[in-house]
């Protein structure tokens, strides 16, 4: 079934290393968060966190 496929592959990449600041503040401790802050480049329009890849970001807009 499509549908099935398409939950199985958004779930994939919402695990991935890469997950959004938003998200990854609440289950990281401050080092990591420090690595993904420091020299920001883009922020995020929807909850105002920086990070310096876009990646990181739920909605980045250039900082
Ligand atoms: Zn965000």
């Amino acid at each position: 079934m499509r549908f099935w496929t398409f939950d199985f592959e958004e779930e994939t990449i919402l695990s991935d290393d890469i997950e959004p600041m938003c998200d990854f503040v609440e289950n990281n401790d401050i080092e990591k968060i420090r690595e993904r802050v420091k020299d920001p480049k883009f922020i995020c329009k929807d909850c105002g966190r920086a990070a310096n890849k876009k990646e990181y970001l739920c909605s980045p807009v250039d900082l």
